[in-house]
C-alpha cells in the first residue's frame, strides 16, 4: 500500500447518487474522467479484469471464439443495416480529415455479419460462435450511476450463426446457461425474465436483471416460486400466422414529413383511447394511429411512441405497423387507463421496433413517409419474415398482488433490477440485409440465422458492488476481489516484520495479497477503515498477539473475528 496508486476519499462524491457508485470512488477503484465516462484505477482494472476472466472462460466452455474489432468505424455497414438512422441521436457519429463518416459502434452486429460472409460460405462451417469484450459508445440521453450507465462501456458481445432456426436455438440455450454460470460465479442475485423480441425475430430473448433498488428495470416476481416476467413484457407466443407471408407494403414517395400536430389531430379526430385532448404540449407519449395498405380492405395499426414533449420530427420516432400491435390495441381499447399505461416507447423496444427514415430499410423495420391526414395512407415498409409464426402477442397487465400465474401459493411483486445481460435470437434481421448465405449440402444457398447476446462487464463490477456492500464499504465475493487477504500490522513495533513475512508467505502460495506497509504514521484506525471500505473477503491483523506467534483473522462479509496461529494462516486461506 505504501506504492499503491490510490487514494481512499473520506467524504462521498457530491456527485454519485448511488451506493456503488459512491463507494466506488471512495475506495479508489474508479475515477470520473469525462461525462459518462470512468478511469479505472489500479484497484478497479484487476476486479474489472477478473470479471472479464470469468466471462471469457464461460464463453470459451460454449464454444466461443474471441475476436476483436475496431470501435471506430465507418459509416457503410451500418447504413446498409439501416441502423444509423435508427440510432438516431444515440450514436457517436464523427469525420475523418477527408470528410468520411464513421461511428463509434454502440454494438457490432454488422461487423459480425460481414465477418463471417468474408470468411465461411459452406454449410461445414457452421455453426460458429464469435464474440469480443469490448469499449461501446452509446449517447446515453441520461448517463447515470457511475458505471451503471455511461456513455464508454465495456461489453462482452457474442454472436452466433446457424443454419437453421432450430441450430440457433440451441446456440441460444447454450448462451443462456453459459450466462446463469457467469452471474453465478459473480455473486450476483439475478432474476431471468422474457423480453419480448416481436419484430427482432423470434420468440427467444431475455434479459438477465439483477436486483438492486437502483435499477432502472421494473419487473414482477412471485413470492413463494421462481417466476418472473417483465413489467411490460408481452408473454410470446407471439404474431397471427397471417403475419409470416406478410408481403412488404408498398412504398410512395411522400413530399411532407408528418409531425407530431399531424398526428395529434387524427389521433383527435379518431377519439382514440377515449382520449380527444391530446395536443402537441401535452406529454405525449403515445400516438396511436389506424392505416390502411394500399388496396387493402383491413386497416392496420401503426403505434408511434414519442418520447417526451416536444414536436418531434417522426424520422427519429420509434414506428412500425405491426400486426401484432393490432391485437395488442384490440385489448387495450377497452382499457384506456392500459393505453397511456402499456404501450409506449418501452413495449415497442420490447417488441424490437424501431422507426427508420432511411428508405434502404432493414428487414424487421418499418419506414413512414406519410399518413399525415386521415383517411389517406401511409407508405410503409415491413418485412414479414421477422414475425414468428405462431399464436398471438397478449399483454400482460400486473399489478402487486395479482396471484402467480405458475404457482398456486404465491402473489406478485414489483422488483427493481438493472440488465446486465441480454439474449436474443436475432433470426434473420441482418443476414437479410448483408445477404449472409452458405451453400448448402444440396448445393442450394442457406440463409444463416443469428443470435446475439450482450453482457454489462464494466456494468457487472457495479451491480456487484451495488450488493456486495455496507455502511463502512465494499464486500467483494471471492471471485472478483481486487485481493484475496488484506495483511495489516496494527502496532509500532516488530508488526510490520512480521506482517510482511506472512504477506509473502500467502503470495507465494498463489494468494493475491494487499500488504498495509504504509508508514507507522498512519493509524490503526485508519488501517481498518480502508481495508473495510477496499473490501477484500479476509484480513489478517497482526497485532500485540504476533509476538507470541497469533494473529486476527477477520471475515469482511460477516464481521467474524478469530486468533489463529501465524503458521496456520496459509493453509486456513488456500
Ligand atoms: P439498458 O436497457 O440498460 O439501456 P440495453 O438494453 O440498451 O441496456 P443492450 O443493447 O442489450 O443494452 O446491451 C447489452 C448489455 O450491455 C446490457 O444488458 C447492459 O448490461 C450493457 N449496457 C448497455 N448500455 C450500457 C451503458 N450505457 N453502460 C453500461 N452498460 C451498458
Ligand atoms: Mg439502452
Ligand atoms: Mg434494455
Ligand atoms: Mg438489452
Amino acid at each position: 500500500m505504501s506504492t499503491l496508486f490510490l487514494r481512499t476519499l473520506r467524504e462521498d462524491p457530491a456527485e454519485a447518487e448511488v451506493p456503488s457508485h459512491r463507494l466506488l470512488v471512495r475506495a479508489g477503484y474508479i475515477r470520473r474522467a469525462a461525462p459518462g465516462g470512468y478511469t479505472w484505477l489500479p484497484l478497479g482494472k484487476l476486479v474489472l479484469d477478473r470479471v472479464a476472466a470469468i466471462v471469457h472462460e464461460e464463453m470459451r466452455a460454449i464454444g466461443g471464439q474471441e475476436v476483436h474489432f475496431p470501435a471506430l468505424l465507418p459509416r457503410e455497414a451500418y447504413e446498409k443495416s439501416g441502423r444509423w438512422t435508427a440510432y438516431g441521436d444515440d450514436i457517436f457519429r464523427l469525420k475523418d480529415r477527408r470528410g468520411a463518416e464513421y461511428l463509434l459502434a454502440p454494438t457490432h452486429e454488422e461487423m459480425f455479419t460481414l465477418l463471417v460472409q468474408d470468411l465461411f460460405g459452406s454449410y461445414r462451417d457452421f455453426p460458429v460462435i464469435l464474440y469480443q469484450i469490448q469499449t461501446k459508445f452509446r449517447d446515453e440521453a441520461r448517463p447515470r450511476a457511475g458505471l451503471l450507465r455511461g456513455r464508454e462501456f465495456l461489453m462482452k458481445d457474442a454472436y452466433s450463426f446457424d443454419l437453421s432456426d432450430e441450430g440457433l436455438r440451441e446456440s441460444y440455450a447454450k448462451h443462456r446457461v453459459a450466462y446463469q454460470r457467469i452471474f453465478e460465479r459473480l455473486g450476483l442475485d439475478f432474476t431471468i425474465v422474457s423480453a419480448q423480441s416481436g419484430a427482432m425475430g423470434g420468440s427467444g430473448s431475455e434479459e438477465f436483471l439483477a436486483a438492486a433498488e437502483v435499477g432502472e428495470d421494473t419487473f414482477v416476481g412471485c413470492t413463494a416460486c421462481a417466476y418472473a416476467a417483465n413489467t411490460e413484457a408481452v408473454t410470446t407466443p407471439a404474431v397471427p400466422a397471417s403475419a409470416v407471408d406478410h408481403p412488404p407494403l408498398e412504398v410512395h414517395d411522400t413530399p411532407e414529413t408528418p409531425t407530431i400536430a399531424s398526428l395529434v389531430d387524427l389521433a383527435n379526430a379518431r377519439g382514440l383511447a377515449g382520449r380527444t385532448d391530446w395536443t402537441a404540449a401535452d406529454t405525449l407519449k403515445n400516438v396511436v394511429v389506424q392505416l390502411t395498405r394500399p388496396g387493402a380492405a383491413e386497416p392496420e395499426l401503426l403505434v408511434i411512441g414519442v418520447p417526451g414533449d416536444r414536436e418531434v420530427d417522426l424520422r427519429r420516432v420509434e414506428a412500425q405497423v405491426h400486426p401484432a400491435a393490432v391485437t395488442m390495441f384490440d385489448d387495450f381499447a377497452a382499457r384506456p387507463d392500459l393505453v397511456r399505461g402499456y404501450i409506449g416507447p418501452q413495449i415497442l423496444a420490447k417488441l424490437g421496433i424501431r422507426y427508420l427514415a432511411d428508405p434502404r430499410v432493414a428487414p424487421g423495420s418499418a419506414w413512414l413517409t406519410g399518413a399525415n391526414e386521415p383517411g389517406k395512407h401511409a407508405t410503409n415498409v415491413v418485412h414479414g419474415r421477422d414475425f414468428t409464426p405462431d399464436g398471438t402477442i397478449e399483454a400482460v397487465e400486473v399489478r402487486p398482488g395479482d396471484p402467480c400465474p405458475n404457482c398456486a401459493d404465491g402473489t406478485l411483486e414489483i422488483r427493481r433490477g438493472m440488465e446486465i445481460g441480454h439474449i436474443f435470437q436475432l433470426g434473420r434481421r441482418f443476414t437479410d440485409a448483408f445477404g449472409l448465405d452458405a451453400l448448402g449440402q444440396d448445393g442450394k444457398p442457406v440463409r444463416i440465422t443469428m443470435g446475439s447476446y450482450g453482457v454489462g462487464v464494466s456494468r457487472a463490477v457495479a451491480a456487484i458492488a451495488e450488493q456486495h456492500c455496507d455502511e463502512r464499504g465494499l464486500v467483494w465475493p471471492a471471485s472478483v476481489a481486487p485481493f484475496d487477504v488484506q495483511v495489516i500490522p496494527a502496532g509500532k513495533g516488530e508488526q510490520l516484520a512480521i506482517a510482511t513475512e506472512l504477506a509473502s508467505a500467502l503470495v507465494a502460495a498463489g494468494l493475491r495479497v494487499l500488504l498495509d506497509d504504509r508508514p507507522g504514521k498512519v493509524s490503526t484506525g485508519v488501517r481498518f477503515a480502508d481495508a473495510d471500505l477496499i473490501g477484500a473477503p479476509h484480513s489478517i491483523v497482526v497485532g500485540r498477539g504476533a509476538a507470541d506467534g497469533v494473529v486476527e483473522l477477520r471475515v469482511r462479509a460477516t464481521d467474524e473475528r478469530s486468533d489463529i496461529a501465524i503458521s496456520d494462516v496459509v493453509t486456513r486461506l488456500t
